[in-house]
């Protein structure tokens, strides 16, 4: 297998996913249909699919286009996005499975950002959208704490450790200034910001990243660290202090950070 990551947009990843005995590919959230198009003539492979982590138009929105393009594509999606998802012919939940080329594709529903997200998994990487970003997470828009607390910390959070992930935006910078600013004594935090500004100073991407740094530096999967815990606090007092109240508290000082 083969990944791409493909810039679209002022900070989306849309990825060229490459089954190398087949030459057959698909495209995971194409924002906008020219980069991907580009990306697919130059690799010479064969598009099969798309496959969208959820409905927002900034990783749907290639999708006419694309359809137009490559006639025949198959359109992967959550099933309750069938009307919100443009050309979606397969709609999914966890547990389904379908193949791109040799690989084997499965779906886990993670909502939480929006009521249909889903990630994809196949081999050690998972595709998570706006779902779980580096250091972060997506914004609530559809879901409440409880859904964004289970889709990271036991749906995403479930795969080994090893597992790479490739998220939707190049926030991770930012996502990590925020995990600093709740959790200052976090070293893991402190060398990977370190690391990461030399990358973007360099113009390198910072997908992707792995669940094992997740863990150690991801402010919604670190909801019992008594440093968050405490800052929680401070700025909650009549907070329970569970971990899906500390997550919502964190996600609502991460909206106005
Ligand atoms: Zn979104």
């Amino acid at each position: 297998m083969r990944i791409i990551p493909i810039p679209c947009l002022s900070d989306n990843y849309a990825y060229l996913v490459v089954c190398e005995s087949s030459g057959e590919a698909g495209i995971v959230d194409p924002s906008e249909s020219a980069p991907v198009s580009a990306c697919v003539k130059k690799e010479g492979v064969t598009l099969k699919a798309i496959l969208n982590t959820h409905h927002h138009w900034d990783h749907i929105g290639g999708n006419k286009e694309l359809l137009r393009e490559f006639p025949g594509l198959k359109v992967y999606g959550h099933k309750s996005d069938q009307a919100r998802i443009d050309g979606l012919s397969d709609g999914l939940d966890t547990g389904d499975k379908f193949q791109l080329g040799s690989l084997q594709v499965g779906a886990l529903h993670n909502p939480g950002h929006t009521t249909g997200a889903v990630s994809y998994v196949i081999e050690d990487c998972v595709f998570t959208g706006d779902t779980m970003f580096a250091a972060g997470c997506g914004r609530l828009f559809e879901g409440t704490p409880a859904n964004m607390y289970a889709s990271l910390n036991k749906v995403i959070g479930g795969l080994p450790e090893t597992t790479r992930v490739y998220f939707g935006h190049e926030y991770t910078e930012n996502n990590l200034r925020f995990a600093q600013f709740v959790e200052p004594d976090n070293t893991a935090v402190s060398e990977k910001l370190a690391q990461v500004k030399k990358a973007r100073a360099s113009g390198a991407f910072t997908t992707p990243s792995t669940l094992g740094d997740e863990w150690r530096t991801n402010p919604f999967m670190r909801c019992e660290s008594e440093e968050i815990v405490a800052r929680v606090k401070q700025e909650d007092p009549a907070n329970d202090l569970q971990p899906i109240s500390v997550l919502g508290v964190v996600r609502r000082m991460k909206d106005s950070f």
